[in-house]
């Protein structure tokens, strides 16, 4: 901390001298602005994180210390000085309940500010986003900026020409664990045929465990030798053929659906829809959908009406949004387990600011458990036990199922709890706020209430004195997380604001993510129990392992989103050239003269009969519709190229240099066949007696959603692994026919010669 910068605010705040506009003197009266409308005197800690975000970093401040507060300074200063500021907040709720919160402080600081939910009419967005400082969620904001690219009249366009910067909230959900997430823009254009999903779905039925493999890494289904042969007994397709290919995925995904996906889990119906759930937020997703055909196979598993989600005409991964801003500052509860990342992805440092009081949190050693049983058992008598003495306990659970069947076993003994899951996430924030009450057991699941403050002895802290001379909140994690970062947040759930407070962490052998990156294989035999064994295992070595797991997950997650950078950038180079494009012929400051160019003799016919002027006007915006086809047809083929890429490695190329050629080369062919495609359509402008008569093709509805797990995606396929599932390893020496066949394969792929 800037000792010397805080003492000099500070000083600027008390002797009232600090009208300018120096980062000290806005921060001055910010401090007078908090104290004068709300109250509250900054501490000292909270000026230094102000000035951290202000100057673009990454603030890492525990839970409860008053980071809302933090970002007003550095959003009045950016104001200030002429710039506009999103705070791009965890939720809706959050959004809104900052911004009201704050709204005093930025009134007296003569700064305008609003908010924008999910809720907001779009007609209100395009006043709310000239606002000096903005409230709202990164999806919120994201699908904004897409929805502007298939608008056709500035004046429906909100999303603002220019930003300047983003304090992002809970930094480390939104930039790293959502960061892959894109953001998609669908319509209705030429509605997609299902296919006959239930159908598939209903002949699968007879499909036994001998039939399929699922691999827990990929999270991919495979047929077995068997599960083909009597696939294609049913079917009576080869299924590696290439006509096959799309029936294979379809049976993938609906053994997938039928097996591995968990209702509850994974999803749940509601409404006649499957809503998915976040495994980082344990809460419904609204909108967003299984990748590819799992969508459908899981409706057809429900017996739903199959949906269409038409065409994709536009996508923006979280993290590439939160790019748009030139400048980013953030704050997380939990940043240092993730600095590499932040500082590769964007170019941010951490600040770890100390809390203003000491940390009395205890936070317990992993408790380990032979199997879920042995497991269970503890849990339930650890709830018991703070139940019996009244102390709170906040539990947190991996899965709705989990959350359900643990709150059914207290209460058959008797133990009353509230249960707080993606099914009334409405009320999620009410209940997590008085998870401090004596006595109160709530049982959540991962991070729901994310942002939430949790009082001791209650919102208005009466019992406090109880509640702290029962130890504090109790808080239980009851599965090791896919990152460390997770349990982190959880256990910083208890002990705020220099509470007392423990933390503890239960795990088994048979928690799915010690199954997946197989734990056993990591300790050596005598390490590891031959045989169940009740009560908590305490071989240190097995311990040691077990906590080893997660830093194995995070790794492999950051390699991942790593590498899958490799094949995100060019698409994001090419998506803003065409949005920039696309925006100027709408907006009228670029003119298109392919007509002019292209097909002059047509066109000076039509400017004679309609008027060279409207004719323009028509040009740019036959143009634009042109821009946004030739994006969705970019689109489908990225995504086509990115299921077979891998293959390349076969053949001992490098795929994401492979990828990068390949859609380099479709973006410049397709666009070269523009101007043609233009002239096509100035014949049919010139059979009209009237330019009003003129339909622009644009989608008659579209919607947006979150695309989960893209990653998915990019690993392999069933599809394509399949057909190619006997080929040896990369680089390894291949008979000259086969080779001879792939390359054909590569060559159709890529269109190359
Ligand atoms: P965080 O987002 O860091 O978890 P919040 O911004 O929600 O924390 O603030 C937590 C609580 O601390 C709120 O009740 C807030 O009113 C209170 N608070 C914040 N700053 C101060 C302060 N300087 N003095 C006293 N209370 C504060």
């Amino acid at each position: 901390m800037d000792n010397k910068a805080i003492a000099k605010i500070r000083a600027l705040a008390e002797s009232g001298d600090c009208s300018g506009n120096t980062a000290e003197e806005i921060f001055a009266r910010c401090y007078n602005a908090a104290q004068k409308t709300l109250g509250i005197t900054p501490f000292d800690e909270q000026i230094a994180a102000a000035i951290s975000l202000s100057d673009g970093r990454l603030v890492q401040m525990q839970t409860g210390e008053g980071k809302t507060l933090c970002a007003v300074f550095a959003a009045c200063r950016e104001a200030l000085n002429g710039g506009n500021v999103h705070i791009l907040t965890f939720n809706d709720y959050l959004a809104r309940r900052d911004c009201e919160w704050m709204k005093p402080i930025y009134d007296e600081m003569g700064v305008s500010v609003g908010y924008i939910t999910e809720k907001t009419e779009r007609a209100e967005r395009k006043e709310l986003y000239k606002k000096q400082v903005l409230y709202i969620t990164a999806k919120e904001a994201g699908f904004d900026y897409l929805r502007d690219f298939v608008c056709f009249d500035t004046e429906e366009m909100v999303f603002p020409e220019r930003l300047n910067m983003a304090v992002v909230d809970e930094a480390d959900s939104i930039l790293i664990d959502e960061a892959r997430i894109p953001l998609v823009i669908a319509g209705d254009m030429t509605v997609k045929e299902d296919g006959g999903t239930a159908e598939v779905y209903k002949k699968i039925a007879g499909f036994t465990d001998s039939d399929f493999e699922y691999d827990e890494e990929s999270r991919n289904v495979y047929l077995t030798d068997e599960g083909a042969d009597k696939a294609e007994e049913i079917f009576g397709q080869d299924m590696y053929s290439e006509a096959g290919a799309p029936l294979l995925a379809k049976v993938c995904a609906c053994l997938k659906a039928r097996h591995i996906l968990k209702e509850d889990k994974d999803y749940i119906v509601k409404d006649g829809r499957i809503l998915l759930i976040d495994e980082f937020t344990g809460r419904t997703a609204e909108g967003r959908v299984f990748p590819g055909e799992l969508q459908t196979a899981a409706e057809a598993k429900h017996g739903l009406k199959i949906t269409s989600r038409g065409r994709i005409m536009g996508n923006i991964a979280l993290q590439y949004f939160a790019r748009l801003y030139p400048k980013i500052a953030g704050m997380t509860g939990t940043a240092e387990s993730a600095a590499e990342e932040f500082s590769k992805l964007y170019a941010l440092d951490i600040d770890v600011i100390p809390t203003h009081l000491p940390c009395q949190r205890e936070d317990k050693p992993l408790e380990l458990y032979y199997d879920g049983e042995e497991k269970r058992r503890a849990i339930i008598a650890a709830i018991s036990e703070a139940a019996a003495a009244q102390r709170p306990v906040l539990v947190g659970t991996e899965s709705i199922d989990e959350s359900e069947s643990i709150a059914g076993e207290l209460r058959g003994k008797g133990i009353e709890c509230s249960v707080l899951n993606a099914k009334n996430d409405t009320e999620e924030a009410g209940i997590i706020a008085r998870a401090g009450e004596k006595g109160a057991v709530t049982i959540s699941t991962n991070m729901a209430g994310r942002g939430v403050d949790i009082k001791l002895g209650g919102e208005d802290c009466r019992e406090k004195d109880f509640v702290t001379s029962a130890g504090g909140l109790l808080v239980l994690a009851t599965s090791m997380r896919e990152s460390s970062r997770i349990t982190k947040q959880l256990r910083g759930r208890a002990g705020r604001q220099g509470d007392v407070g423990e933390s503890r962490f239960f795990a088994a052998l048979d928690d799915e993510i010690m199954k997946r990156l197989d734990l056993k294989s990591l300790v050596s035999g005598r390490h590891y129990p031959a045989e169940k064994t009740s009560g908590r295992l305490e071989d240190k070595t097995l311990l040691k392992e077990a906590e080893r797991i997660q830093r194995i997950s995070e790794g492999n997650t950051c390699d991942e989103r790593a590498n899958l950078m490799k094949y995100t950038m060019i698409g994001e180079k090419h998506r803003e050239l065409t949005f920039r494009r696309r925006k100027t012929l709408l907006d009228g400051s670029y003119n298109s003269e392919m007509w002019q160019q292209n097909a002059t003799e047509e066109y000076e016919r039509a400017a004679e009969k309609f008027g060279a002027k409207p004719l323009q006007a028509l040009q740019n915006r036959v143009l634009a519709a042109l821009l946004n086809e030739f994006w969705c047809d970019y689109l489908d083929y990225t995504a086509y190229l990115r299921e077979g890429i891998h293959l390349t490695q076969i053949a001992g190329r490098n795929p994401a240099e492979e990828y990068n050629i390949a859609c380099e080369e479709y973006y410049d062919s397709a666009a070269a066949a523009i101007p043609d495609r233009m002239a096509e359509k100035l014949k049919e402008v010139l059979k009209c007696s009237d330019l009003s008569e003129y339909k622009i093709a644009v989608p008659a509805r579209t919607y947006t959603y979150l695309l989960n797990d893209m990653g998915e995606e990019f690993k392999a396929r069933p599809i394509l692994l399949s057909v190619f599932s006997d080929e040896s390893e990369v680089g390894t020496e291949q008979p000259e026919k086969e080779q001879g066949e792939k390359k054909g394969f590569f060559r159709s792929l890529f269109g190359k010669k």
